[in-house]
């Protein structure tokens, strides 16, 4: 049976509330979804009429803008060539083609491509090779993987056993893996690694900046003696550039920035200028030849539905030809220095002021009372101010942050920064 298109938005909206169960959503606080009839370039259209700057790139996926006529065409002209087929004991060219042209730009010397649909599975295939290849290594007391306090690097449960728990995922504790959180800091990794001894697997990082944690952000120095302590203990470092690939950072990826190389890459959102669900986890050959063997069951036994889609393959392709084209992270750069220049007028009604390529953040200071941060009512007030003044903004915490596609307009940018700062609160 189908429905009737809704005739206004209240239908729209009172028909969602039926039936539809949003992330990150706490239905029985929260207000009303917008809902978005259309999107171009750096705005949102709202069915009543409205229109917003999309501040957050759309949970900082969307790269050059909505509605890029490039990857439309792309999508269609592959749509209509091949859609979909399955990826075990098959090939295509827009997979051949993209892996080929990934590894062409990606740091380091990774040699092998594994397809997937999303940040999380990106990061649960670096995980699983990993900890296989150990086992394939007859080291298989090496199960702990450390990672960095705050990260997130996904809702799965390999993914979440590696994030932060703390405040999200505190009930399913006991359920996840062994981890070990540690401060970036030189001193905290040596120390870790001293006390997991043979035990540790290896280092997940989202290289320079922490999304989910608050936009925050660790010197380059930090990840260079990473690198280096990973080499001489001859452990695999997992970069998960899902937030901060293609561009985010000001180099087309941060591990670029920050003069290292991964073992390991873990790439989605933008991956597709952030239209098409997408991800893909890069390796190196010794990585790939772990798993090689003349036994079938030493194979690396996972795999997607919709591993290495045609259609998404075809608008990567598009979308990072266009990221090299127009020079993105220069474009990424100059945006966050924009907002940076701009916020910088709040001084000390903010805790901490910081940039990096397109990503500005800021601290608000919060009362004590506010101190739940990420579960607290400051966000959604912030936000829901922020989407009256015309700006889509979702604060992490006490985080005020913005990241918008690369398309969006000078003139635009003035008006996300001076929308942030009408949002600050004055001491
Ligand atoms: C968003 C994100 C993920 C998870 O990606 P999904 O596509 O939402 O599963 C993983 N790591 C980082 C750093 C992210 O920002």
């Amino acid at each position: 049976m189908t429905r009737e298109r809704p005739s206004s938005s209240e239908e729209l909206v009172q028909r969602d509330r039926r039936h539809l169960w949003h992330p990150y959503t706490q239905h029985g606080i929260e207000a009303d979804p917008l809902p978005i009839l259309r999107a171009e370039g750096a705005f949102l259209h709202l069915t009543d009429g409205r229109r917003l700057i999309d501040g957050i790139s759309s949970w900082w996926s969307i790269l050059h803008g909505h509605g890029h006529p490039v990857l439309i065409e792309a999508m269609q002209e592959q749509a209509r060539e091949l859609d979909h087929v399955l990826f075990a004991g098959a090939t295509h060219q827009p997979a051949v083609a993209l892996a080929e042209e990934l590894l062409d730009v990606a740091p380091g010397k990774l040699s092998r491509v594994f397809y997937s649909d999303n940040g999380s599975t990106a990061v649960e295939v670096a995980l699983k090779m990993v900890l296989h290849s150990w086992i394939h290594a007859s080291e298989p007391q090496r199960r702990v993987f450390i990672a960095l306090e705050g990260s997130y690097h996904g809702d799965t449960f390999g993914a979440m056993s590696v994030g932060d728990p703390d405040p999200f995922f505190d009930p399913y504790r006991p359920f996840l893996f062994e981890a070990k959180r540690i401060r970036p800091d030189d001193e905290a990794l040596d120390a870790a690694l001293d006390e997991l001894g043979d035990r540790v697997a290896g280092v997940i990082v989202e290289p320079l900046v922490q999304g989910a944690a608050g936009m925050r952000i660790h010197p380059a120095s930090f990840l260079r003696h990473l690198r280096a302590r990973c080499d001489q203990r001859d452990l695999p470092l997992i970069a998960d550039e899902v937030m901060t690939g293609f561009g985010r950072t000001g180099s087309l990826f941060a591990c670029q920035r920050a003069e290292i190389a991964p073992d390991l890459l873990c790439i989605a959102k933008g991956l597709t200028g952030g239209v098409l669900p997408l991800a893909a986890t890069l390796t190196t050959e010794r990585m790939f030849e772990a798993f090689l063997h003349d036994r079938r069951s030493r194979f690396f036994p996972h795999g997607h539905t919709w591993t290495a889609n045609p259609i998404g393959c075809a608008v990567a392709r598009a979308s990072l030809r266009l990221t090299l084209e127009n020079d993105v992270p220069r474009r990424f750069e100059e945006i966050g220095q924009r907002l940076h220049r701009t916020l910088e007028t709040a001084g000390d009604d903010v805790d901490e002021l910081r940039h990096i390529g397109g990503i500005c953040a800021l601290d608000l200071h919060t009362p004590p009372e506010d101190r739940a941060g990420y579960l607290s009512e400051l966000a959604p007030r912030i936000r829901r101010n922020a989407i009256e003044k015309g700006v889509l903004l979702r604060p992490l915490g006490n985080v005020l942050y913005a990241i918008p596609p690369a398309c969006i307009e000078d003139g635009d940018v003035d008006r996300l920064a001076e929308t942030m700062l009408a949002l600050i609160p004055k001491t």
